[in-house]
């Protein structure tokens, strides 16, 4: 028998952002993950992306995010196969 109304299979950033967004719409929801704890040998949050950004702007955390973040201005130019990034 379900005892919640959502169930979201993956605890990566869209699992817990779907979660997220079903708590604020007020349903209740479970997260697993076949993973026992997150990958801990390297980090995969060093910055927010411009697409992030816009998802965060949609539901109305761009704002606060930014806010509590630190802004790094980062130009990219593409050369053939090589990418090079200079802040
Ligand atoms: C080294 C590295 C650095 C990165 N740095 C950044 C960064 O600085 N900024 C940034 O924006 N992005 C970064 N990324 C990219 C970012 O990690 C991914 O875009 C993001 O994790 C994708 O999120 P996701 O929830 O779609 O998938 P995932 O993060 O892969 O999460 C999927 C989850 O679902 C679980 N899962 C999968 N299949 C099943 C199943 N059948 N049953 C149960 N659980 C399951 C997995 O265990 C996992 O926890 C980085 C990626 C890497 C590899």
């Amino acid at each position: 028998m379900a005892d919640v109304d959502g169930l979201v299979v993956g605890a990566g950033p869209t699992g817990l952002t779907l979660a997220g967004e079903l708590l604020r719409f007020g349903l209740s929801v479970r997260v697993i993950d076949r993973a026992v704890t997150p990958p801990l040998d390297q980090s995969r949050a060093l910055v927010i992306h411009a697409r992030t950004l816009e998802l965060f702007d949609q539901i109305g955390i761009a704002d606060k995010a930014q806010a509590l973040g630190t802004h790094v201005k980062v130009r990219t130019a593409a050369l053939s196969t090589w990418s090079v990034w200079s802040c």
